[in-house]
């Protein structure tokens, strides 16, 4: 399904994140107040960042984040 341009500036999208480190916000990419561990696996999580005041539902599998809703 991929290939199109995604609606929003998202730059997290299938990139490794760092585990261990607090998760990147891939709407605004500053740091929320959820912390990643290692071998953490998130589904579906509605993470919401405090910065841009959004919510966005995310999955967190192997290392690798991705957006479920784009935007609200
Ligand atoms: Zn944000």
């Amino acid at each position: 399904m991929g290939g199109r341009s995604a609606r929003i500036a998202v730059k997290s999208i299938g990139e490794e994140i760092q585990m261990g480190n607090w998760l990147i916000c891939p709407l605004c990419g500053r740091k929320t107040k959820i912390r990643i561990l290692p071998e953490m696996v998130l589904l579906h999580f509605p993470l919401y960042c405090s910065r841009c005041k959004k919510e966005v539902v995310i999955s967190v599998v192997g290392n690798k984040l991705k957006i479920e809703t784009p935007e609200a």
